[in-house]
This record gives C-alpha cells, structure tokens and sequence, in this order.
C-alpha cells in the first residue's frame, strides 16, 4: 500500500526482496515518475520482507503489513532529476569505518559475578585473536552488557594492534546489507567487507532467525574468516541450542568455541555500574540515592542508568536537592509499575482470549480474520507492555512469528488506542482483569 509518499510491497523473503528489486527498481521508478509531482501518491518504493506472508498467501487479505521502518526493507528515492542515481538510503553510512562506539570500552565496563566470565573472555580474545577462543559466543538477556562487550573487544583489540581491521556489525544491518548486495549486483564488495577483516563483531544473531539466505550469507562468512584464523565474535539473547529458525550446521559452529552468558547483576554490581556512571557524567548523587535506585531498578542496566539519568535530571530542572525523597517521588512510578508488571504472558494470553471469546489456540495460531488478528495484536502488546520478554521471544510465544510482527503489533495498538475508543476500552477492560486475578 501507499503510506507517507511511500509505496510499500510485502515480499516473504530476502532473497525475492533483493531479486525483486534488482528487476523492479527501474521500471517501478520510472512509472512513479510518470504521474504528475502533485497527483503522485508515492515518489519512493520500498521492498518489505514480511515472512507471514508465506502462511497467508492464500488467505485473507494481509492485516498485518509491516511498515518497512521497521523491518529489513530498501527504500529507493526519486532522483532530483532524471539525470541523478537513484539514491539508496539504506547504505548512506559509511563502510569503511569500523562501526564502533567509543562509549563502550572496558574502562568503563564494570565487572561482578554476573559478567566475570564474559568480560575475562572477551579481554582474552581482544588480546589473542582467533587464538583463545572462536567464535566467542555471548548470549543474555536485554540491557546486560552484550554490545557493550562487543564494541569494548573491538576498542581494545585496536588499541593493542595497529592496524587491525575490525568491524562492528548487527545482524539487521547485516541482513540489509546482504539484501542490497544482491539487488545491485555488488556481491563482492558485500564479500570484502565482511571477509577482509580480522575481527568480526556481530550482535544480536537471533535477528537472523527464519532468514535462510542471510544465514547461508552469514555462514560463507564465517566459515571464511574462521578458516583464515580471524576471529569472530557473536551475540544473542539465547545460546546456541535454543536458536529456532537456524540451521543445525550454523548453530554448531557456534559451538566450536567458548560460550558465555551475561547475567542480571547483583545489588553491588549495580551500586558500582551506577557509582561509574555517576562519575564519568559528573553527577553529584549521594550514595544513599544511589543505593535506594540500586535497590528498587534491578534487572536490566538500561533501565538502571535511565532511572539514574531521570531522578538526576529531575533534579537540575527543578533546581531542588538530589535526595532520598526526590528519589523516591520521580521512580514512584517506576517502582508501582513493577510490583503491578508481575503478569506472565500465559496470563495475558489467557485473559485476552477470554475477554474475546477466543481460544488460546486461536491467539498462537495463524487465522487472519479482522478480530482474531486485533485480538492477538492486543495480546503482544499487553506481553511487550508488561512483561520483560524480549520481542523475538514474544513472536516466538505466538507461533514463532518474527519480532517486526510484535514490533508492529505494538505500534499499531499504541495508535490505535488513541484513535479507537472501543480499542482504548478493551485494553484497559484486560488489563484490569489481569490486576484482579493477581498474578
Ligand atoms: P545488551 O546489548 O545486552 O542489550 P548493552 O550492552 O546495550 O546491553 O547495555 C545496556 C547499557 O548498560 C549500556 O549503556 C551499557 O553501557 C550499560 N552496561 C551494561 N553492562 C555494563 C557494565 N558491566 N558496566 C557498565 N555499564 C554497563
Ligand atoms: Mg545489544
């Protein structure tokens, strides 16, 4: 469909994506170009690589499109003038740097029980690579620690090496720029730019999951750089063995080497993370503060350095004394919002279905009809609002679907319940439900 200037087409793979594409571009393009500047309903396309289209391709028609936002799309954009290229906005970046982000170093990385092992490998592969361990694979849930390590292996290695090619990639960039490889018949550069380095940093692999062609991409790649004795570094947020949606060879070469995990921290991890934090943003905060947010944000260090960031700007707006009591006042809702988001997705699925008339089934499963596919979207949203599962795992809660459906799934539901009183009510009317029936 045509959304904000923008035509958009569902495609249920990579490889048709980049194929497409390839084929479509220019013809596409020129069409567009062809209506008149102020009737054109779009002056740009883009290639959306929705995998339910697969289970749908002869159902109803698609209620769930994803916008390409959100998803491994390309856009291409009206040249100015007939004369110019079509602009690729996807690649704008630059490909020679290493992609790494200077914030991220183990100076700052503050190491305890729940990351020890984690952090002493990746310090011994920044040291040796491809000699200690490789691949090193680490794995854990959001917020603790994971692309931290990853750019800090890369930062070091540098540092210790001049000259060394490193480079930081995540697996959705890595897909992206796969899928555009192929389309502009640049295979090779795409090659060289994954394979002519001695370090390959690459986060968050579970993205690739259900993506047969960017994982066969991926594997050439690894197998390359693993038989020329350079090192390779990947991230998840499960270990290898619970990676649906890869292919047994892929997840065993994840195994050759050393796997880690990251670990939530415990309350002096998370007094010292917020001590460093302190120190290195000049922030003023007394330690019983610290140790109160410390105390009551415990699970993701994301969150932990946002509550941090909140009370102390709280504070500088409002000219008033960092203390104990503003503390308490600006994470009350904080603090409220986690007592009440002890719900666990089963309960949320349940109560939905209920609220519906729906069986449980129906929500995992994959009927397209109107109030089915409203009825799930409703029920990931309510996983995504109050529950800490990550969004691939919430996909894979609802018949393994990709984490861009839950993506959209929120998004949708967000706007709609602005929009849709009748929407707005049945959210608040479950979640209500949800409260009463305790946890
Ligand atoms: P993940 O990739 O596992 O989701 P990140 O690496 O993005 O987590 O970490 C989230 C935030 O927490 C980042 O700002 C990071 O710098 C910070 N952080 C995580 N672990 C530590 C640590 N051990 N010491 C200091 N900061 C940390
Ligand atoms: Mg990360």
């Amino acid at each position: 469909g045509v959304m904000g200037g923008t035509l958009y087409l569902d495609v249920p793979n990579d490889l048709t994506a980049a194929q497409f594409t390839k084929r479509m571009r220019m013809p596409i393009m020129e069409a567009l170009a062809k209506v008149p500047q102020d009737e054109a309903p779009a002056s740009t396309f883009r290639v959306v690589v929705n995998p339910e289209l697969i289970e749908s391709a002869d159902s109803e028609p698609e209620p769930e499109a994803i916008p390409a936002t959100m998803t491994a799309a390309q856009t291409f954009t009206l040249p100015r003038s007939p004369l110019e290229e079509p602009v690729e906005v996807s690649s704008a970046a630059s490909r020679t740097d290493t992609r790494l982000n200077p914030k991220y170093t183990f100076d700052n990385f503050v190491i305890g029980q729940s990351n020890r092992f984690a952090h002493a490998a990746a310090v011994a592969v920044a040291e040796a690579p491809a000699k200690a361990y490789n691949p090193l694979f680490v794995y854990g849930d959001s917020g603790l620690g994971k692309t931290h390590l990853l750019h800090a292996i890369g930062d070091y290695a540098m540092s210790l090496y001049s000259g060394i090619r490193v480079r930081y990639v995540s697996s959705e960039e890595f897909t992206n720029d796969f899928i555009n490889s192929i389309a502009n018949n640049r295979g090779s550069a795409f090659q060289a730019r994954y394979r002519d380095v001695d370090i390959l940093l690459i986060d968050d692999i579970q993205f690739l999951q259900g993506r047969a062609e960017t994982q066969e991409a991926f594997f050439h790649t690894f197998n390359t750089l693993h038989d020329h004795d350079k090192q390779v570094v990947i991230t998840s947020d499960v270990p290898p063995k619970h990676l649906t949606g890869f292919e047994d060879r892929m997840r065993s070469r994840f195994e050759w080497g050393l796997i880690t995990d990251v670990q939530a921290p415990d309350l002096e991890t998370r007094i010292a993370i917020l001590r460093k934090k302190a120190q290195s943003e000049r922030l003023h905060i007394p330690d019983e503060v610290m140790e109160y947010i410390a105390t009551v944000v415990s699970s993701n260090i994301r969150e932990l350095e946002g509550a941090l960031i909140r009370v102390s700007a709280f504070a500088s707006l409002n000219r008033s004394n960092l203390d104990m009591s503003l503390a308490q006042t600006v994470l009350r809702d904080i603090i409220d919002q986690d007592d009440a988001n002890v719900v666990s997705p089963t309960d949320i699925i349940t109560a939905t279905a209920q609220y519906f008339k729906l069986t449980v089934d129906d929500l995992y499963g994959s009927s397209r009809s109107q109030s089915v596919a409203i009825a799930r979207q409703i029920a990931m949203y309510l996983c995504r609002e109050r529950t800490s599962l990550s969004l691939p795992k919430i996909g894979q809660l609802f018949g393994n679907r990709d984490h861009t459906t839950v993506m959209y799934a929120y998004k949708k539901i967000s706007d709609l319940m602005k929009e849709r009183r009748s929407i707005y009510n049945q959210v608040t009317e479950i979640t209500t439900q949800l409260g009463r029936n305790g946890r």
